[in-house]
């Protein structure tokens, strides 16, 4: 490439850092093309702005979703981490009833240091179920912690409760929006759906959203350490890869350490009123 191609593609990743940011245009609930309106979206600004991050188990909700939800938090936003199993199956050595235990405690003070709320559904791990009652379930949480944003996991995962959450919430997002679907709360719509930076759903996965996570690097490291499996106890350095991603990251966004999302085909829609 060359250089002033290079300096070009950098200039335009590190304009586009900070996507989350709350200055600028408010978000609005309508943002998504295509999704049903629903009784608490159009043009109502948010004063407050929630992210929520749904993943299928607690250590992709806070190594893989933990530092968007993070930085959100720092620039004044509700955080909330859901995850659909306590991943208690994750341990060669340890039985899946104590470390599902161990991984639940985990993920409340891991929320805590973030200023966060953790929450679960306790689907057996591996069996994260596809049905109707799990997107019920799913829906049900966005429209109480009407999150502005929603992060959840890539479809291209070689684990099956990765695509299963990624359809679910999908069609959670859909369910919480649609009025005529009677719940105990009241439909709420969200503004944005972002894809996570996972080792495991790598496939097919191209970031266009870079944030800098600089502020919130130290205290989001510190609470992913909480986790029996952060530094490769089960076989895989998580504190290696996703610390050093994030300098990797952050090269090429222009900062000190970023973590990369990426947007659904028809969130990228462009409107333009000039050239
Ligand atoms: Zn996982």
């Amino acid at each position: 490439m060359p250089d002033s191609t290079r300096r070009s593609f950098l200039k335009e990743v590190s304009a586009a850092v900070g996507a989350l940011s709350l200055g600028g245009e408010p978000l609005q609930a309508s943002t998504m093309p295509g999704r049903p309106p629903g009784a608490a979206s159009g043009t109502e600004k948010h004063k407050v702005f929630n992210i929520m991050s749904v993943a299928a188990h607690p250590g992709d909700a806070f190594f893989a979703m933990g530092a968007p939800v993070a930085l959100a938090i720092h620039q004044g936003a509700k955080g909330s981490l859901l995850s659909l199993s306590l991943g208690e199956r994750g341990s060669a050595t340890i039985p899946p009833e104590r470390y599902g235990a161990m991984q639940r405690a985990a993920a409340k003070k891991a929320a805590s240091m973030i200023g966060a709320t953790a929450e679960f559904l306790h689907y057996p791990d591996g069996e994260v179920p596809l049905n109707e009652e799990a997107k019920f379930a799913v829906c049900d949480f966005i429209r109480q912690y009407k999150p502005d944003i929603v992060v959840t996991h890539w479809k291209g995962s070689w684990h099956k409760d990765h695509r299963a959450c990624y359809q679910i919430v999908q069609d959670a997002i859909f369910y919480a929006a649609l009025p005529a679907i009677a719940r105990k709360l009241p439909p709420h719509s969200v503004g944005k759906l972002f894809f996570d930076d996972n080792w495991e759903d790598a496939t097919g996965f191209v970031p266009d959203t870079y944030l800098d996570i600089t502020p919130v690097f130290e205290p989001w490291m510190n609470a992913c350490a909480v986790f029996p499996m952060w530094r490769g106890e089960n076989g895989f350095r998580y504190d290696d890869y996703y610390g050093s991603l994030a300098v990797a990251r952050g090269c090429v966004a222009n900062c000190e350490k970023a973590v990369t999302l990426m947007s659904p085909p028809e969130q990228q829609v462009r409107h333009l009123h000039v050239l």
